[in-house]
């Protein structure tokens, strides 16, 4: 990949996408095709094709994706489903009929079965049941890793598929409905501290182990693995390190400065009680994270705020 070379990232208003294309333009990669859903509905397969058709890019990274957390996905599952199958379905096809040199296809560690031994590896895919609570979204994953390996198999294509453990990071999603813990506890926190109030609800029993990688480190590594990796078996992209989402909590308060307690709300789900990769393989590929988990809260929860600052200045207006 050179610097001219040019490169789809599709979903690059997303966080994974949008941190791939910081790190991409700090490379100096600048001929970058990027289109919103409005712009392209990745869905809708003739739309799709006439884009390829016409831009024919070298390189594809598909980080577009329906997204959200454990109540989003319990929520919607036709949704989670249907439209992930759909995007990976249109632009890995489209992808092969217009030569793409090189394609990235994003997952997640849900893809993993519930029960599945930790750290996980890459070989437990497909070894077992998943996490009813998100089971939508990792079964379309798992057809996209599947669509990439089917593809290199019978036509040769070097698509590659990384599967990135709990995100976090600046352009997340801090609505509380439909994110994830990190900006769901950051946002809490925040807003508990402005009100006054003495306690803050943590979803669940707090017991549950996640690993949490900052987006810009996950975009490091997407980027290393196009330049360094060209084979069939997935790749697992996190730190190798977890934590109890109390810990989290603990943390999370501490670094936007609550200081009342925690509550935790037992009638809202656990969902898987550990989620930490094994990153043997990518670390072996010679990459390591850079962001401390610390550092990156409060790299989040500065951004946080310049965002709130933005909408009350809007508001005003
Ligand atoms: P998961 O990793 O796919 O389970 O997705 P989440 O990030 O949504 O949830 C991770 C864990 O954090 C689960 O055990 C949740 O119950 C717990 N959690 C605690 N408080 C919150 C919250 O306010 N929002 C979310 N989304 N999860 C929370």
């Amino acid at each position: 990949m050179n610097k001219g070379s040019k490169i789809y990232v599709a979903g690059h208003r997303g966080l994974v996408g949008g941190a791939i294309v910081r790190r991409l333009r700090a490379a100096g990669h600048d001929n970058l095709v990027l289109r919103t859903s409005a712009e392209l509905d990745l869905k809708d397969q003739a739309a799709v094709r006439a884009f390829f058709a016409a831009e024919r890019p070298e390189v594809v990274v598909l980080a577009a994706a329906r997204v959200g957390g454990i109540l989003a996905n319990d929520s919607y599952p036709a949704d989670f489903i249907y439209d992930n199958l759909m995007i990976e379905a249109n632009v890995i096809e489209a992808a092969r009929q217009v030569g793409v040199r090189k394609l990235l296809f994003l997952g997640s560690t849900c893809i993993y079965p519930k029960l599945a031994p930790q750290p996980l590896k890459e070989e437990y895919l497909l070894s077992g049941p998943l996490e009813p609570t998100n089971e939508w979204y990792a079964v379309a994953k798992i057809a996209g890793i599947k669509l990439c390996q089917a593809y290199r198999r019978q036509y040769g294509c070097d698509f590659i598929s990384a599967m990135p453990t709990n995100l976090y990071g600046p352009g997340d999603n801090f609505d509380l409905e439909k994110s994830h813990v990190m900006p769901a506890l950051i946002r809490k926190c925040h807003e508990a501290k402005l009100r006054g109030d003495r306690t803050v609800t943590v979803w669940g029993s707090g017991r549950p182990r996640r690993e949490f990688l900052h987006v810009d480190d996950c975009a490091d590594a997407c980027v290393y693995l196009l330049a360094h990796y060209d084979e069939e078996p997935i790749v697992n992209i996190g730190v190798g390190e977890d934590l109890t989402i109390r810990e989290l909590a603990e943390m999370v308060k501490e670094v936007v400065g609550f200081e009342g307690d925690l509550v935790f709300d037992a009638s809202k789900p656990d969902g898987t009680p550990r989620k930490l990769v094994d990153v043997t393989r990518l670390f072996g590929l010679g990459w390591r994270p850079s962001i401390g988990l610390r550092e990156g809260i409060e790299q989040t929860y500065r951004w946080f705020l310049e965002q709130e600052e933005v909408r009350g200045v809007r508001s005003e207006e």
